[in-house]
């Protein structure tokens, strides 16, 4: 029997009829080919971080754990399987002299995975994962592989740098990328009052900046992070020349490293995550939202702290930061503690603010909510249509995420 497939937060998990590790395209290709002649859907997975089911199936999940490394490099490009971790892609392209150019707060997941659903770092100037693919490899429904580029079919590369999976499987992925360079990481505490009052001020003096933000004690926990191959400037982060005198400000943490090592941080401590892109206009209005009825109705039961980020808008057709400077708030909650009640308070905060749903982590929202929020819906159902015509990836999951019938 099939072994049973469980998500990292432990909140998802299903048996599929069958897993699979292709060792190479021609594998992919014939199992999808198999899968669509015999009615079956296929779901690709990476590192099963995300915790909305995306990847769930009664059909062959598969996985690319073995096509993974550094295909080849050009200039400041490199091509990589798909199944690439990012901890350790971040090595292979250190060696290589080169670096993404932003990050998000974890490397576990898959380069294919990551960008799957646009995970995404914080900095006003950075745009999510998906922004640095600057192509695709990939198997369609219909079993053909095809590259696509600014060169090779490049009216789908709006819809293929973030797909969900939906359009195909990603063997190939290739990645704009920069010189390696050093970043400084700081991290100090402050009153969470302090850290919105001088937020605007924050993203726009240093590189990457979010901050956490502690519920139960209205505390903030501010990081930011600033090339060190700039001249040292203790007063592009230092709370003491923007305030004056930061209340309960305390210096907790320093740290120097290439992008790779000083962005992702070791996440120990199990937890379900919702998190929502809002225009960065709104989300002064919507924290205030937030904080106040946490403070309200969750104060007992939020767990966990409250995740503040910005990521520039891109033209990715299913991005949640399309055509948006954005701002996100996530919500977090240890797995040992109910997360429903909580988070669905939350997401209604969320949507009236026109927050759209991060794709990987836990929300409510149909095809019928998700069409309004993206102006090119209709461009990239065209896309998978035409890319999967019988639904080989269509699980009911993905029906419901994409098609309103
Ligand atoms: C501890 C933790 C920290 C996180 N931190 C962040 C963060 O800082 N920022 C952020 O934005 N998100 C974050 N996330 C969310 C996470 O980055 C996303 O859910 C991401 O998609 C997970 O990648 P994965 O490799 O695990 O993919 P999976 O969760 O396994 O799959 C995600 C999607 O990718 C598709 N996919 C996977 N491989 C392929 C392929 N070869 N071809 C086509 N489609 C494919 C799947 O079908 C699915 O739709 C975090 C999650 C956790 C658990």
């Amino acid at each position: 029997m099939t072994a049973a497939f469980v998500n990292w937060s432990g909140s998802l998990s299903f048996t599929p009829a069958e897993r699979s590790e292709p060792n190479d395209e021609d594998e992919v290709r014939r199992l999808v080919l198999r899968a669509r002649e015999t009615g079956t859907t296929v779901r690709p997975v990476g590192s099963g971080h995300s915790s909305s089911p995306l990847v769930r199936t009664d059909g062959v999940l598969l996985s690319l754990d073995r096509m993974s490394g550094v295909i080849g490099e050009d200039g400041d490009r490199a091509t990589v399987w798909a199944g690439t971790k990012l901890a350790e892609l971040g090595e292979r392209l250190y060696d290589a002299g080169l670096a993404m150019e932003n990050l998000g707060d974890v490397d576990y997941q898959s380069i294919a995975g990551a960008t799957a659903t646009g995970t995404h770092g914080t900095g006003l100037c950075f745009g999510n994962l998906s922004t640095q693919v600057a192509g695709v490899r990939l198997v369609t429904g219909t079993g053909e592989t095809l590259n696509v580029s600014a060169e090779q079919n490049p009216e789908l590369l709006p819809a293929a740098r973030l797909s969900l999976g939906a359009l195909g499987v990603v063997t190939q992925v290739t990645l704009d990328l920069h010189r390696r360079f050093q970043l400084h990481r700081r991290a100090w505490c402050a009153h969470v009052d302090w850290a919105l009052d001088h937020l605007a001020e924050l993203q726009h003096t240093n590189r990457n900046i979010d901050f956490y933000w502690y519920p139960r004690s209205d505390l903030a926990q501010i990081r930011t992070m600033n090339r060190t191959d700039e001249p040292p400037d203790e007063r592009t982060w230092s709370p003491r020349r923007m305030a004056g005198s930061v209340p309960w400000a305390e210096l907790r943490e320093i740290q120097v490293g290439p992008t790779h090592r000083a962005i992702p941080q070791a996440r120990d401590l199990r937890f379900e995550e919702i998190e929502y892109m809002l225009p960065s206009e709104a989300f002064a209005a919507c924290f205030a939202e937030v904080r106040r009825r946490i403070k309200e109705r969750h104060r007992r039961h939020a767990g966990w702290r409250v995740l503040v980020r910005s990521i520039a808008a891109d033209d990715i057709w299913l991005s949640n930061a399309y055509g948006r400077p954005t701002t996100t708030i996530a919500c977090l909650q240890n797995t040992t503690l109910p997360y429903e009640e909580y988070f669905q308070d939350m997401e209604a905060v969320f949507r009236q603010y026109g927050g759209r749903p991060h794709w990987g982590k836990k929300h409510w929202l149909t095809a019928r909510d998700l069409r309004p929020l993206y102006p090119r819906w209709d461009d990239f159902r065209a896309v998978r249509r035409r890319l999967d015509p019988d639904g080989v990836f269509l699980t009911p999951d993905l029906a419901r995420l994409l098609e309103e019938e």
